[in-house]
Formats: C-alpha cells, structure tokens, sequence
C-alpha cells in the first residue's frame, strides 16, 4: 500500500491510462503493464508508447490484461503528485459528458501547466475533527468577502483540512486576500494569469500540504488537497466562473459536483447569487440589505424631460462634479432599450418581450421587429448610447474636460460592465436599466439586476454617495428587487418562470455550432437526438450552422451526440458546443 490520498492502493500490475490526446477515441484508455520496481496510482502522469510515439497520460485505475494481444509497459512515471484521486476522476468523467468533451481534455484541464514535482500526495489524517460534509448554502452579500472566508476557513484549518475560494477575476481574488490581511493565514494564490512555474508550484503545495487557504480564479477549482473541508464561490452569476474555450466548464457547477461526491461543504456567496446556486442550495442566509438605497427615476414620468439624462438624474451628477465626487455612468457593451419616438412607450419584441435591437428582427428570437405596439409609430430612439454618444452628453451637462473612459483621472467616468471591477465612486447613474434587464438573453432579468447592483455597490452608501437607476418600468421585478435591496424572491421567482420555458435551472440547454459542415450532413444532429431532446435550428451564417438544444435533461442525448461529434471533427468540421450557455 502506498501514501496515496484517501487510501488509494498503487497499481502494480496492470493499469488503464487515457493518453493526453484531445479525443473521444481514447475516451476509455488503455493496458499498460507496469515495469518492476515502478508503483503508480490512480491520477498519476506517466508516460506511455502510443502509435509509434511517446505521450503524456494519466493512470485511471487497475485494467484487465488485453486479450490477444501483447500487452506494452508503460515508460515511467511523470512528477510524483497525483493529479486526482477515484473521487474527484468521477467528477471529471461527469464533466466530460456533461460538456461533451474528451476526456484527456478534462484531464488536461485538472494538470498543472509544469510537472508537478515534489513529495508525493499524503493521506488525510484519520484524526481530523471536524467532518466535511456535501451541503451546499447561499449567502446573499456583496464584497468585501474577508470575514464570510476567514469564519468558514478559519475552524477547517485548524484541523488540516484546506479550503478553495473562486473568484470571477483576478483582482477580486487579490481584493480578497488584501481583505484577509496578514493574520498568518497558510494563504496559497492559484491563477493562470500567474507563470506556469508559479502556478504549479502552489499546485503541489495545495495538493500535498494540508490546512492551505486556496485563493485564486476558476483554475483553482480543479484542485485537489489532502482533505477538501469547503470551497466557496463568490459572485456565481459572472462570466469569469465560465469557461469561454471548451470544455465551457463552470466553476461553480464543478466544485457542487464535487462537494456532492468528495462531501466538502460548498458556500456560494454573492450580492446576486444565481438561480441556479439557490436551486441547489439547502440553505440561505440573508443579512439585510445587499446594496444601499437606489434612486429610482421613472423615465416615463413627465417631470423626467427629454434626452438620455432626466432632470434629476442630470441634476445629480452635475452636483456631484461641483463638489469635487467621482461619478461612474454605466452603459451597456451593445444594445439597449428603445422607446417609441412619437408616444415614448418602451420598444419590446412582440414575441419574446426583449429588448429587440435596431435591425429588421429580434436579436433574441428573431421575430420581425414591427411598428411600435402603442402608436404605430416607425422611429425608435435609444434610452442610452455607447460610450462616446454618453461622454459627450455628460461633457454638455459638465463640461467634456472633466468627463471620460475609465483610467483617464476625470470627474465622471463613463463605461461598460467590465469597468466595475476594482470601482469605487461617489455616485453610481445608470440612464437606461431597462436594456439590462431586458437584454436579448434568457437571462437578462437576474444578469441585469446584478450589473445594476455592481454599479451601486460601486458607489457604497451614506456620506452622500448615492445611485441613480433610470426605467421606463418601475414596477419590473428586477427594479423592484433593485429598490429592496434583495435579489432572493426575485430569483426564486426567475428561477420558477425559466423552468416554466424549459430554461435552466429549471431545464437543460445546449448551443452546437459546426463550421464547415457540410449541408447534407446538417440533419444528422436532429436524427442522433431524436426524441431525447428538442433540437432547435439550424440557424445559418455563413459557413456556421448553430443549433440549440433544449429538455429537462440533456444526459441522454449528450451521450449520442459525443460520437456524432467525434465524426464531425474527424471530417475536419470546427465544432464548438456550450452546454449551459450563459449567452442564449
Ligand atoms: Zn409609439
Ligand atoms: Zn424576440
């Protein structure tokens, strides 16, 4: 028996190994046979012969000799940790079929970038106290993070277990860790925006020292301690948990997986949670407001005037510039609402009631985007701009000196989404909420209150920082929230109202998109599905044809997809699929 985690035997005879080669072909591995005086476990990198080359793999348990065939050994063993344990290899394989990825892939993902090297994985102490668990809790809070990771960390250090925190960014990881101070806490920092020898070097200490505080971006999920007491998600509602490239794995989906399967406590936290944590979640903690008061200036009010700024709004933040404050307007990175020229009614798709666009057809279901619903009118004029129509609008209303991107030093800063990071200012205005919360997304709603809420948390409360929020919709659910100041009900009720259209949590969906496939072959997606799911689409741009796929559960059909998938590369056709999609 060797130190392996968890009590995992080494292998000594013969072992299956799945070569590092991006493929379902090699989904199931191989024999290899282990030479004398070599001991290797479950999660090893070794190197092996395939097809006349030398390859990097990865040990996944014992394998029977293969029949009729002369078995070949394995060349050696690569670094001495283990990359995973028999646990957390069957939250990776649930991975690559949840995301329709090979499995070397999903493997890859989990590796560090260098050989891990060091002393090999040790045991769990026996005599740990406090017993991790699977339970999963939402705690509806914004930043700062310290004191929730500090109370939760702070009892499963002490007894050697260790504890992965996820951030959505980098410098909201380096945020947290400022946050925590120097308290002599066994902090290990893990990111790819770090070097790979860094990088894997807190790997290894991660994996071999028990008792570490794992803070870092979505890598850090994949990580593997002696003793996993907790991982805690912050913000679980934004894009930096999710992998862009695939496998498009979200971070917070794998560490709940693995929480259920390891039995590690998950704590998701966060001003607007998602309704997918609070699906999953046996407990949720509120502790008063999440954000401070919001002002809410109804656009369609007739004392709001004309323009993008209504009087107030205009008034709020040439105050604001008089008295020397920092102002953040907050637009979006494309789109917005519109309203109807001639009555100034909201512009909605008739179909899909989002924000439709300015083109011939809805952005989001592609219905004809028709005269406006109230008047008939045909001109339409945005409730906002992009970043350049706003500088200038601010600088009439202060003078265009003191107004621009974020980073120039100015009064007033105008941005987009990804300029919340880091932010802190005396008055948050956002001039059109209603192209946020009615974004061409299934999402928008919950995405859009959450942005809102980022940009008034931007700006803190009292000593006369305030937030201004402009709507043509004061009685919409995610103002209302937004006026509360608690995400909860609403997401509960987002939550039940996307279950009802077969939209996660609540249901499952998938985006295939396949560049130079030929048209004949476009109907095979639909025929290998079946009736396991609907299949909606093709839709064709170009040479891309995009199909969505959509039912309470897509395990099954996920299964015959993986093969058709596998022929589609091999043809030579670009495949990308998002299981999950965060854009829809
Ligand atoms: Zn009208
Ligand atoms: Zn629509």
């Amino acid at each position: 028996m060797g130190p392996d985690h968890r009590g995992t035997p080494d292998l000594t005879a013969i072992v299956r190994v799945v070569p590092d080669v991006p493929s379902f072909a090699v989904d199931d591995g191989f024999a290899y046979a282990v030479p004398d005086g070599l001991s290797v476990g479950v999660g090893d990198i070794v190197r092996i012969p395939l097809g006349g080359r030398r390859v990097r793999g990865w040990v996944v348990g014992p394998a029977e000799p293969p029949e009729a065939r002369r078995i070949r050994s394995l060349i050696g063993r690569s670094g001495e940790v283990a990359v995973f344990d028999a646990a957390l290899l069957d939250t990776l394989r649930w991975t690559a079929q949840h995301y329709v990825a090979p499995l070397a892939t999903v493997l890859a993902k989990a590796t560090p970038p260098n050989l891990p090297k060091g002393r090999r994985r040790p045991a769990p102490n026996a005599a740990l106290r406090s017993e991790p668990t699977g339970s999963v809790s939402v705690h509806a809070a914004p930043a700062p993070w310290g004191p929730l990771v500090r109370e939760t960390a702070a009892p499963l250090l002490g007894d050697g277990h260790s504890v992965v925190v996820v951030a959505p960014t980098w410098p909201e990881a380096e945020a947290l860790i400022d946050d925590l101070g120097d308290r002599g806490l066994p902090i290990v920092v893990g990111s790819s925006h770090l070097s790979a020898a860094v990088l894997t070097r807190s790997w290894v200490e991660a994996a071999t020292v028990p008792g570490r505080l794992i803070i870092g971006t979505r890598d850090v999920a994949w990580w593997l301690p002696p003793s996993l007491g907790a991982a805690i998600v912050l913000d679980d509602g934004r894009r930096g948990l999710k992998e862009k490239a695939m496998p498009t794995v979200h971070a917070r989906d794998l560490l709940l997986r693995r929480s259920r399967t390891e039995g590690f406590a998950a704590i998701v936290t966060g001003a607007v949670p998602t309704p997918e944590s609070l699906a999953a979640a046996g407990t949720v903690v509120r502790a008063g407001r999440a954000w401070g008061l919001v002002e809410v200036v109804d656009r369609g009010a007739a004392e709001a005037g004309d323009g993008t700024f209504a009087r107030a709004t205009a008034a709020a933040i040439r105050a604001a510039v008089a008295d020397g404050r920092r102002v953040f307007v907050l637009t979006h990175r494309r789109g917005g609402a519109q309203r109807c020229a001639r009555c100034r009614l909201l512009r909605r798709c008739g179909q899909c009631e989002a924000a439709p666009g300015t083109g011939a057809t809805c952005e989001r279901c592609g219905a004809v985007n028709g005269a406006c619903a109230g008047c008939g009118g045909e001109r339409f004029e945005p409730l906002s701009g992009g970043i350049p129509r706003l500088v200038a609008e601010v600088g009439r209303l202060v003078g265009e000196q003191r107004v621009g991107d974020r980073g120039d030093g100015r009064a007033v800063t105008v941005g987009t989404e990804r300029d919340l990071v880091g932010l802190t200012v005396d008055l948050a205005v956002v001039p059109d909420a209603d192209g946020f919360v009615m974004a061409p997304n299934y999402r928008a709603a919950e995405d859009g209150l959450r942005t809102i809420a980022r940009a008034v948390l931007s700006a803190g409360s009292g000593g006369g920082r305030r937030a201004v929020v402009q709507t043509l919709q004061p009685d919409h659910p995610a103002i209302k929230a937004l006026r509360r100041g608690d995400a909860i009900e609403f997401l509960g009720d987002e939550g039940r109202r996307r279950a009802a259209l077969g939209f996660p949590p609540g249901g499952e969906v998938m985006v295939v998109e396949a560049s130079g496939l030929p048209a004949e072959r476009r109907s095979q997606l639909g025929e290998v599905i079946g009736g396991r799911a609907v299949v909606h689409g093709p839709t064709v741009v170009d040479d891309t044809a995009r199909w969505y796929v959509q039912g309470p559960d897509l395990g099954a059909a996920k299964v015959v997809v993986r093969p058709l998938v596998g022929e589609w590369r091999e043809a030579g056709v670009r495949i990308r699929l998002d299981a999950d999609p965060i854009d829809l």
